[in-house]
């Protein structure tokens, strides 16, 4: 080891994995704004700003809106302590790794969790959560909107009304979702809904917006015990990010910086055209991955499109691939998690990285590695396929 430590330079990357996703440059400029005290008026108005935004962006009127200080899975754990008592029921739904997550994060709570399972890949139905719901009448049903280790798209029509049929609380994971693909929290009557800030908000990860609906807030004022997280006990950090400013903890003000320019990014462009651009270059990716014969993983119907999750083909070294992408191209995509480690590739088209030059270039750099690494493909296929539904959309290519 050298005696001084040199200067931090990293590799320029294209980041199309399961996120972290490529960082917005206003997001990287606003992180480079000198700091405000965390309880200066000026930076309460910061905090008004970006609350009021996140309200937006989750199509939500929840009083109770702000981001939890830490990533995605804080969020997770901020919702379940929240709601949870030692003791209670909590139905988890379960086809990824990140429903795994939530029984994991519950049982820690104390909570007497019931596993509903699907394959990896595939989504719930309304039917099979309402059998679980009358069997064991939870407090709390967990779901992922939107499951990175899949790419699976859980359709959230009804679901709210039916957990509250069973006086149940309906608690969502939209780390994937939230900025990609439409998050209705109202529409939904979810109760209790977190997210991250490094998937399709294009921002480092730091952060995890959350929301609770006034009936999850009166499932947490009527609690019999404290909650046993002290860090993200709702009632206290609602007291520094709600009227009062009651000092709890410093809020990382760089990351909120950043938040809010990603916000105001999201806003500026609209949810719908938002959503359509997102819909559009995973059209255009699904046509140039087809024709290159890497069928998706993802059950036809419920596939995201911004996170695209292939088969590998038989013979093909994962590893090999990706190693190539990342020192050739600077590409990183991601391999698959647990039982499909080595079976799937996933690819995300982000935020700010869902835009069709990434589309072309990730198709180029895949037919060249996979020809490198011995698989048959047709030169030109892929992006041949991809511009044609770029150039029917109406040239946006
Ligand atoms: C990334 C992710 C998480 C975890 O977020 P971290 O920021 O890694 O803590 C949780 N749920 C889903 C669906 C995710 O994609």
């Amino acid at each position: 080891m050298p005696a001084t430590v040199g200067e931090l330079n990293p590799s320029p990357r294209i980041l199309m994995g399961p996120g972290p996703s490529d960082v917005h440059p206003r997001v990287l400029r606003a992180m480079t704004t000198p700091l405000l005290g965390h309880l200066d008026p000026e930076f309460l108005g910061v905090m008004n700003e970006t609350q009021e935004m996140l309200r937006q962006v989750f199509q939500t009127r929840n009083q109770l809106t702000f981001p939890v200080s830490g990533t995605g899975s804080a969020g997770m754990e901020t919702c379940v302590v929240n709601l949870i008592e030692p003791g209670d029921r909590m139905v988890v739904c379960v086809n990824g790794v990140f429903g795994q997550r939530m029984v994991d994060v519950a049982q820690r709570a104390g909570a007497e969790v019931t596993v509903l399972e699907r394959p990896w890949g595939t989504v719930f139905e309304l039917d099979q959560i309402r059998d679980a719901l009358s069997r064991v009448r939870p407090k709390v049903l967990g779901i992922v909107h939107a499951e990175t280790s899949t790419g699976a798209w859980q359709p959230m029509d009804g679901l709210g009304k039916l957990c509250h049929e069973f006086n149940t609380l309906l608690l969502v994971d939209t780390v994937t979702s939230l900025g990609g693909v439409p998050v209705e929290v109202d529409k939904w009557e979810a109760d209790a809904v977190y997210s991250g800030t490094q998937k399709c908000l294009s921002c480092p990860p730091g952060l995890s917006p959350v929301t609770f609906s006034p009936r999850a807030v009166e499932a947490i004022n009527r609690r019999k015990n404290k909650v046993q997280s002290w860090y993200l006990d709702m009632g206290m950090v609602q007291r520094y990010w709600g009227e009062e400013r009651f000092y709890h903890h410093t809020a990382p003000i760089t990351m909120v910086y950043a938040l809010r320019e990603a916000l105001r990014i999201v806003t500026e462009e609209g949810l719908p055209p938002r959503f359509a651009r997102h819909a559009l270059n995973h059209q255009a990716l699904k046509a140039g991955l087809t024709a290159m014969n890497l069928p998706y993983f993802t059950t036809e119907g419920c596939q995201l499109p911004q996170l695209n999750a292939i088969r590998i083909p038989d013979g093909v070294d994962d590893l090999a691939v990706r190693k190539r992408l990342l020192s050739e191209f600077g590409i990183e995509i991601g391999g698959g998690l647990g039982e499909f480690k080595g079976k799937i590739w996933r690819i995300g088209l982000m935020g700010h990285g869902s835009r069709p030059q990434n589309v072309f270039l990730v198709l180029a750099a895949l037919e060249k590695c996979l020809a490198d690494c011995g698989a048959a493909v047709k030169p030109g296929a892929g992006v041949g396929a991809a511009e044609k539904v770029y150039t029917q959309a109406g040239g946006k290519g």
